[in-house]
């Protein structure tokens, strides 16, 4: 059996904008604040789709989806994600699991847990015990901790039998 891992990395500025959906995990978070980026700026599933490409030996999500091109202004990331799943396939591979942490003060993920979990058994196509996802702050250190911003650090687990 060939197995391969691979991790990603993402961060995005939090900003006040009531009209600019807040998106985590393909699930939006009522609140008052959003993420800021060229696309919809979902750091959970940029992440998870960096380390679907790295586990793959393929380069990061702004080699296909460049942040200069206007077609992918506001674009829904759930697309980004497919992309990097279909590419791991082309090779061979299938996902095993994946183990994300979200890391900032704000916005709270517990409330919203179970929504994102089954998102992300249905975008990747795996069981939800599959998926793990935990959240931690930085202990007010920095630019998280001043809620500047969301982090998302995602492992991920591929296999060929
Ligand atoms: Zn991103």
């Amino acid at each position: 059996m060939d197995i391969r891992t691979g991790t990603g990395l993402d961060f995005h500025r939090l900003i006040d904008d009531e009209a600019r959906p807040l998106l985590i995990g393909g699930v939006e978070i009522p609140g008052k604040r959003a993420l800021l980026g060229h696309s919809d700026a979902d750091v959970l599933l940029h992440a998870l789709a960096d380390a679907i490409l790295g586990a793959s030996g393929h380069s990061d999500i702004g080699i296909y989806f460049s942040d200069k091109d206007q077609a992918n202004k506001n674009l829904d990331s759930s697309v980004i994600l497919k992309k990097s799943l279909a590419l791991m396939s082309e090779r061979g591979y299938r996902l095993s699991n994946a183990d994300i942490t979200l890391i900032g003060e704000e916005p709270r993920i517990a409330p919203h847990r179970e929504k994102i979990l089954e998102r992300l058994a249905d975008l990747l196509a795996i069981a939800q015990d599959r998926i793990g996802l935990k959240a931690t702050t930085t202990e007010k250190m920095g630019a998280l901790g001043r809620s500047e911003g969301v982090g998302c650090l995602a492992t991920v687990l591929i296999q060929k039998d």
